[in-house]
């Protein structure tokens, strides 16, 4: 039988993080904490253990020496990284590198495919997705002459939004904005635009070649629906399914029993208190439902993100 893995978070401070982290129960380094490692086998912060017969292990030496436990058995790395993010100030405007040019250009790394679930935001709030440049030159025009605001495309931003955030697409969150996370197993970043900040009385790295080089042009936004079902007393918004993962948003009001794949889950919980086969969990834990667990329940009122990499396409 099969253990479900409860997760330790690992907290990072940031210069534009806050304390509203604390809403998740978690102790914060700092009131300038950032971001929350959620499930992470990353280098950078790898997430241990926290119950039975796997406690204190890193999640990395587990999927090192314990596969079956995940069901791929042909995939290098743990292929997914889940945050929460506490944007207390704006975030720098970014953009990531697909798998070929990261491969290349950045030792062997993955590139970054990742999407969002807005967890709260402010009133009247914005989020950048995307440009306005019609093709690559005015793109390298308009950040070669600074005029990033021309260039970056802001919308309005809502509780319980989502968004998939495709290498080559510019992105930022903004002041005030709470988001969980799930993205492919990488840490490259290519800074576009800093708002002309300084820290420590000098402006932080830009990127500007290497973000050129893999921005797509012209943005195309991706519009879509989430389609909703039922099990039990639960209801289920599947809100993504790309090459890389499967992202649900779950609302769970009383019994509601669940099949685990050949594949492991990424459970966090967003909101509320209940049970999972009987286990206590609340807002701020997360787990992982070992591949080939069987049917697990869960009950109480809960808000969960569920995620779990699609097997076909991990290597
Ligand atoms: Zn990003």
């Amino acid at each position: 039988m099969k253990e479900i893995l409860f997760i330790e978070p690992v907290l990072k401070e940031r210069i534009w993080g806050g304390s509203r982290l604390k809403e998740y129960g978690y102790d914060l380094p700092s009131d300038q904490t950032g971001e929350c490692w959620a499930i992470s086998a990353h280098p950078n912060g790898d997430c241990v253990i926290r119950n039975g017969t796997y406690s204190g292990r890193t999640l990395s030496s587990l999927w090192n020496h314990h596969r079956e436990l995940f069901g791929l058995p042909d995939a290098k790395e743990f292929p997914l990284l889940i945050k929460i993010i506490d944007a207390k100030k704006d975030l720098s405007v970014q953009v990531h590198p697909d798998d070929e040019y990261a491969s290349l250009h950045e030792n062997g790394a993955s590139g970054k495919t990742e999407c969002w679930y807005v967890l709260d935001c402010k009133d009247d709030e914005t989020i950048v997705i995307g440009h306005h440049a019609k093709n690559t030159e005015e793109a390298a025009r308009m950040v070669r002459e600074g005029r990033y605001q021309e260039l970056i495309r802001e919308i309005p931003v809502h509780k319980g939004d989502f968004f998939q955030i495709e290498p080559g697409v510019l992105h930022a969150i903004k002041g005030g904005t709470l988001i969980l996370e799930t993205q492919q197993n990488s840490d490259v970043t290519y800074r576009v635009y800093d708002y002309d900040r300084l820290e420590n009385g000098r402006p932080r790295e830009l990127h500007k070649e290497q973000s050129l080089a893999v921005m797509k042009c012209p943005f195309r936004p991706k519009l879509g629906k989430p389609v909703t079902y039922r099990v039990g007393s639960a209801s289920v918004d599947h809100l993504i399914t790309c090459p890389y993962y499967s992202v649900e948003h779950m609302t769970v009001t009383g019994p509601a029993s669940f099949m685990a794949g050949a594949v492991f889950q990424n459970l966090s919980v967003i909101g509320g208190e209940g049970t999972i086969d009987g286990i206590k969990i609340r807002k701020g834990d997360h787990f992982i439902i070992p591949s080939g667990y069987g049917v697990f329940e869960l009950s109480g009122n809960l808000e969960i993100i569920r995620s779990s990499p699609c097997e076909l396409m991990v290597k």
